[in-house]
């Protein structure tokens, strides 16, 4: 059997033709296009979250929910990535991504409290 290498068209990875659709894009990058809509609500839920802890708000109604969410992500990528641990590491990496951008987000809304300024959060944008 022939490995043609091929280039993804989204992230420029080369992988075999075997492993592209129709469009050139590598499984990763079909499986990330497939979950985007559960990742932006999972960054919705954990941006809603945030502001409930701060404000000392119950949320475990909210944790229950990111639980689920989570699972259902994990659950397509499985789905569509044969590699159990790569699949793993991409739901790591679209959820931590979805963290960071709606920790980001919420910092920007926050007021920093006098003396206590956000310096992490906005020295990295
Ligand atoms: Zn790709």
């Amino acid at each position: 059997m022939t490995a043609i290498r091929v280039v993804c068209r989204t992230c420029s990875a080369e992988v075999n033709s075997a492993e592209v659709d129709v469009a050139i894009r590598c499984s990763l990058c079909v499986a990330r296009a497939l979950v985007a809509q559960l990742v932006s609500e999972y960054e919705r839920l954990w941006a809603k979250r945030t502001r409930y802890r701060r404000r000392g708000a119950p949320h475990a109604a909210l944790e229950h929910q990111i639980g689920r969410l989570a699972v259902r992500i994990g659950g397509k990528l499985h789905e569509r990535i044969r590699n159990p641990q790569r699949a793993g590491e991409l739901l790591n990496q679209l959820l931590s991504e979805a963290r960071q951008r709606a920790d980001s987000s919420g910092g920007k809304i926050l007021v920093p409290r006098f003396g206590h300024e956000l310096v992490g959060e906005g020295a990295r944008a």
